[in-house]
């Protein structure tokens, strides 16, 4: 028996027992309707037809459009822009002479040039790490016995300088800059330290080479409290951030130090108003 033969069936022996039916049908046809409006309305909200900030609108931002002009020029580097192209250097550490011994012209059957003197060179310079990058500095302190006492006494070492092994402010401002500029984490530090330096590097004394840094930014952390309000020009960015397969938007706030104190620096600068 089809659907419609059995409706009409309960049509003319239980009229009330379709209505009900009815009834029950258009109710939830209602509900569902509702639910349909709800969730399309939690589509279309973004922060550009809503009041939501703009960090709530997930990966489905739009991509920013650039207010900038065309400017005419072509793309990638300008004429006369230094660029990024390794040049030589004024003062090399190394000189390795080339000597010219037989003569190569062709013409005089390989003259001897052995005591011809050189009228010029032509110079082709090598960039290089040197073979050892880890140079290691021993500090020793002289004991000696005073005669009058006749008590063993000691030289003081510089104040920074604890440890019977430690790693220097240079290499220690590496590790900072690895960590904070270049996002290393702690456990690949220590492999840096490992395969690039040949020496065990504990996560422990990076984090206690941050702390130090920390604390001595903080006068300059002042400095720059005090000088942002006056900055003519104060940048700060908001941008998204994909974290592992969840999508949510770290909201990060960057203020342009360097511009900043610039901006300020030439605000009070008489030549710039
Ligand atoms: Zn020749």
């Amino acid at each position: 028996m089809s659907r419609r033969s059995q409706l009409w069936k309960l049509a003319r022996t239980c009229l009330s027992a379709l209505i009900e039916m009815l009834l029950r049908l258009e109710a939830r046809v209602r509900q569902l309707e509702r639910q349909v409006q709800e969730l399309k309305g939690r589509l279309a909200l973004s922060s550009r037809n809503s009041s939501k900030p703009p960090s709530s609108d997930g990966l489905a931002k739009p991509a920013p459009k650039s207010l900038r002009q065309k400017s005419g020029r072509r793309r990638g580097g300008q004429p006369g822009h230094p660029g990024r192209t390794l040049q030589p250097v004024e003062q090399p550490d190394h000189i390795v002479p080339h000597r010219l011994e037989v003569c190569p012209c062709g013409l005089c059957q390989g003259r001897t040039l052995g005591d011809v003197p050189v009228v010029g060179y032509e110079q082709r310079q090598v960039f290089e790490v040197p073979r050892k990058l880890l140079e290691v500095t021993e500090h020793r302190a002289e004991i000696k016995r005073c005669p009058v006492s006749g008590r063993l006494v000691t030289a003081a070492f510089p104040k920074s300088i604890q440890a019977p092994a430690q790693y220097g402010p240079r290499f220690r401002g590496l590790m900072i800059y690895f960590n904070n500029r270049q996002l290393i984490p702690y456990d690949r530090l220590t492999e840096v330290s490992e395969d690039v330096f040949g020496q065990p590097l504990s996560e422990a004394t990076v984090v206690a080479a941050n702390q130090r840094v920390y604390q001595n930014l903080a006068p300059f952390e002042q400095e720059v409290k005090v000088l942002l309000p006056q900055a003519p020009l104060v940048h700060a960015d908001e941008s998204g951030l994909r974290v592992a397969s969840d999508a949510p938007l770290v909201a990060c706030r960057v203020h342009l130090l360097a511009d900043v104190l610039r901006g300020a620096s030439q605000a009070r600068s008489p030549g710039h108003g």
